[in-house]
Formats: C-alpha cells, structure tokens, sequence
C-alpha cells in the first residue's frame, strides 16, 4: 500500500520530456514511466495524498483523462468515492460545464449535477498544471456542483506559466515542479 519511501527526486527522474509533443514548442511531460513503475506509482499516490483522510475529504474528483488514473487510486486509499470531470460529450447524464483555454487549444470539461451532494469536500487532481484553465474549469464546476474544493493536487506543475494563480480560492499542492 502507499509509502513514502519514494522521493519527490525520484518521481521527477521517472518523468519523461518529449519535446514538439503533441506540437511544436511543447515540452510533454510524460508519465508514463512513474506509472509502469509499481515502487514510483505507490509513493506518487502517497505524496499526492499527504496530509488528507476520509477525516478530511468526502470525495475524490479526476480531472479527464491522467487525473483519473491518480484520482480512483487516492479516493481507494482513502476509502472515499471518485468522481470524473470529463471533456464535453462524454459523460451520459446532466451535466454543468465551462469552457477553458488549454497551454494548445481550447476545451470544454463537464461533471454530472449529481456528481457531488451539497457541502461535499472534494480533494481535485490532475498530473499537470500548465496554464490552469483546465484547473480552475475544474474547480468551478465542482463548486457550481455544491461541492467545497479542500485542495487541488498535481503530481508536476509548469510555475513558469503561473497557472496556479488562475485557480481561485482553493489551496494548490503539486510534487514537482518545472
Ligand atoms: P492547462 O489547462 O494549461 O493547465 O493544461 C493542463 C492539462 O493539459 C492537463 O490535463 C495536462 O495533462 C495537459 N498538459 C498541458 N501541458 C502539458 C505538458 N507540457 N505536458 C503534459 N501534459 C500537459
């Protein structure tokens, strides 16, 4: 189960740059390899999880598609539920959405009106912030929802590019930083 052996240096070792992915100017920063490594992913969800319990969290929300493979991971570990913020078109049922800028692109994410109960304290994760529009979209449905965000969580964060002042009022946690 999740330890904290792991290091915060280790994790970033296990991060692969792709440069020009998935277009030019982009530096992708690829998970992948901390995932397949069962060591680095254990202590990833650990580090993610620091400090939260099912004292201190009612449900776990994932952001469409890298956070919902931490995101199921650290709701288990708590013993809480999981909940998907998913792209438009995707999830089958009432939805709230908002449209948002993406470091390439646009983009418009969507949770289900009865994803979370009113008062609800959502832990959010992704892998990445970058510019924070996907982030902060995120956050707004969640509240929009009934929900109070308790933090939101990120295994790498791009300071660079300031994303985490476009989040609003909720606490911003992320392991490694570019
Ligand atoms: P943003 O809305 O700009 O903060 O973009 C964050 C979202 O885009 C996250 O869901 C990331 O998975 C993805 N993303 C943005 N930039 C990168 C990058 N350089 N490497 C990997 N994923 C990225």
């Amino acid at each position: 189960m999740a330890s904290t052996d792991v290091t915060l240096e280790e994790l970033q070792a296990g991060i692969r740059n792709v440069p020009d992915f998935p277009e030019e100017g982009i530096q992708f920063k690829d998970i992948t390899p901390v995932l397949a490594d069962a060591r680095l992913l254990d202590g990833c969800i650990s580090h993610l999880l620091c400090g939260h319990s099912a004292d201190t969290v009612d449900v776990v929300a994932g952001i469409d598609a890298r956070g919902f493979i931490f995101g199921a991971a650290m709701a288990r570990e708590l013993g809480v539920g999981f909940v998907p913020i998913r792209k438009k078109g995707k999830l089958p049922w009432k939805i709230i959405e908002e449209s948002y800028e993406l470091e390439y692109g646009s983009n418009t994410i969507a949770i289900h009106t009865d994803a979370v109960s009113a008062g609800q304290r959502v832990l959010l994760v992704d892998d990445l912030l970058a510019t924070g529009g996907t982030a902060a979209a995120a956050a707004n449905v969640v509240v929009r929802a009934g929900g109070q965000v308790v933090e939101v969580v990120f295994f790498i964060e791009l300071s660079f590019l300031a994303g985490r002042a476009k989040i609003g009022a909720a606490p911003v946690r992320s392991l490694v930083r570019y």
